[in-house]
């Protein structure tokens, strides 16, 4: 049976043949999130910075006296996968957190952890951390990314190579919940919290993935409609653009002509640009 979601958990087997083990968090916020649905529409992935899977996931399913911390999906190296929730319960993967106009993204998205170590440095002919070092955890070069982050203030050049299963099972994952919740954004925890954050890194391919989960969705919708109270039209595809008219009523339908990093050009009466979240396809 392929993989699927049924009642918020993951069913069916996974492209690298695993079926999801279920081991249930403590750590979480009951529903409903901070949507339109009251379901996540936004997708984060992460990496541990640990070398053991079953480790990960007890941090992640444990309350300790404090800085407790879950997410939905633990992903290990040959494509096994543990859900810690489901998917309509809030977990708590992302703390403070901030893109496109939006915060909280706890309460907004599903967390994905891959099991990985992130960033390391050279020792010689291996790569590890002064900590993992200490434990004799290193790297084979074999195993290493380099590459500078996207995040030009993060100084690191060398993290580990997330294996192909993880890499498939993820993207395998992810348009199941697309299909499933109408995922909207799906962003790296280095996305929404660029201050704090390095994970998932350049060792993951995000633009990719949401070069394949977002794609037909983009240029091939028509007509929407409005889906906020007031929505403002500007001259440009940004909020630094002037307004062009009275904002737009709750329902009014629009033709949309452009799609431009997250704006709509979109028509009514008269023409300008929309944050494209605020329409819904119709068309
Ligand atoms: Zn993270």
């Amino acid at each position: 049976m392929p993989l699927k979601i049924t009642d918020h958990w993951l069913s069916g087997t996974n492209k690298a043949g695993h079926t999801t083990k279920k081991k249930q968090t403590p750590n979480f916020y009951r529903p409903p999130f901070n949507t339109v649905t009251g379901l996540p529409d936004a997708t984060i992935i992460h990496y541990t910075a640990m070398n053991d899977f079953d480790a990960a996931v007890k941090v992640l399913t444990t309350k300790y006296e404090s800085g407790n911390a879950s997410a939905h999906l633990m992903i290990g190296k040959a494509g096994e996968v543990t859900q810690m929730a489901p998917f309509n319960y809030r977990t708590w993967h992302a703390g403070s957190s901030y893109y496109n106009g939006r915060k909280g993204y706890n309460s907004l998205s599903v967390g994905i952890e891959i099991d990985n170590l992130g960033w390391l440095k050279k020792f010689g002919t291996d790569y590890s951390r002064k900590r993992l070092k200490a434990k004799g955890i290193t790297v084979p070069k074999t195993d290493v990314f380099e590459g500078r982050h996207r995040n030009p203030k993060i100084p690191y050049e060398y993290w580990q190579e997330y294996t192909d299963e993880q890499i498939d099972v993820v993207f395998e994952i992810c348009e199941v919940l697309r299909d499933t919740y109408g995922m909207q954004e799906f962003l790296g925890h280095d996305e929404i919290a660029p201050d704090r954050k390095q994970d998932p890194g350049p060792a993951f391919p995000m633009d990719e993935l949401r070069g394949e989960l977002l794609k037909d969705r983009s240029g091939e919708v028509e007509e929407g409609i409005v889906n906020t109270n007031l929505l403002n039209i500007r001259a440009g595809a940004g909020g630094q653009y002037e307004k062009v008219a009275q904002p737009l009523p709750q329902n009014a339908q629009v033709k949309v002509l452009e799609e431009r990093d997250g704006w709509y050009k979109v028509k009514t009466e008269i023409e300008g640009w929309v944050s494209k979240k605020y329409i819904t396809p119709t068309k």
